[in-house]
């Protein structure tokens, strides 16, 4: 998979692509990540990339024409590539999306600055748009870096075992269990006895039932969609049977 990046700050990148599993994925050749400055497609003797907005206001805009080439250059160079702007106004960015995204040739990723891009280069040269969360970042770059290093850990041979992406929170359609590792107690604190049995069955089946207990808690929103196993309903109708009885208890003692 094929990352390139149009930004006025390439600079910006060097942090992801230095280390860590995104620098190992493209040192394995799972991924390559190609950066083109926007300012090297701007013609006028001062390389101006941007200027004031029509209909006044403060801040400015990034000029349609230095971007148009710089995102025509890049499709040329990858035909098969879809196309992304990074903007608050985007489709929320999520961990299906990163699934689907996994699976395209390439992405190039268009990274805005200032106020934004001209609404005409977003209506004609862009195949969707992406927002990382509801708030306002001063560029694309850092949201940029997120989708490149969400997209990339599911790029077959990216991990150390594919299985591992497999299992993260959202991609079960749940949140994970809990985990734990060595000293089997620290600072009081012990590793619940069931995971040091070596009965796997047993294993698994605790990681699914912390995994729905961690996801009622937190996320209920999640599980709507997920589809749960009936003995995923029967461990959820037990622990209601618990709580109901505790409740029950406590409001006929006060
Ligand atoms: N004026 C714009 C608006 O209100 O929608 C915000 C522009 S923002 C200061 C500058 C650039 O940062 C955007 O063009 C976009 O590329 C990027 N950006 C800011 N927040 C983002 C987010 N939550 N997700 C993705 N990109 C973001």
């Amino acid at each position: 998979m094929n990352f390139t990046v149009l930004t006025l700050f390439p600079e910006m990148f060097s942090a992801l692509l230095a280390g860590g599993i995104v620098k190992r994925a493209i040192d394995r050749h799972c991924i390559s990540v190609e950066l083109i400055n926007i300012r090297d497609f701007a013609r006028d003797r001062h390389r101006t990339v941007d200027d004031r907005p029509y209909g006044g206001g403060c801040g400015m805009v990034m000029k349609p024409e230095p971007l148009t080439e710089t995102i025509r250059h890049a499709k040329k160079k990858h035909p098969d590539a879809y196309t992304l702007l990074l903007t608050p106004q985007g489709r929320p960015f999520n961990q299906r999306m990163a699934q689907k995204l996994a699976g395209c040739a390439g992405l190039i990723l268009v990274c805005g600055r200032y106020e934004g891009i001209d609404e005409r280069v977003r209506e004609h040269l862009v195949d969707d748009e992406l927002s990382i969360g509801d708030y306002v970042l001063t560029g694309g770059e850092l949201a940029a870096m997120v989708a490149i290093d969400a997209v990339s850990r599911l790029i077959p041979g990216t991990l150390g075992s594919d299985h591992s992406a497999q299992e993260d929170s959202f991609s079960t359609g749940m949140l994970e269990h809990p985990q734990y590792t060595r000293p089997r107690s620290f600072e009081g604190a012990n590793v619940p006895e069931l995971l040091l049995s070596g009965d796997h069955g047993a294993i698994r089946q605790w990681r699914r039932q912390a995994s729905l207990v961690r996801t009622v808690l937190r996320r209920p929103d999640i599980l709507m969609d997920q589809p749960l196993t009936t003995g995923d309903i029967e461990f959820l109708k037990k622990l209601q049977q618990d709580i109901k009885t505790i409740i029950g208890k406590h409001s006929t003692a006060s």
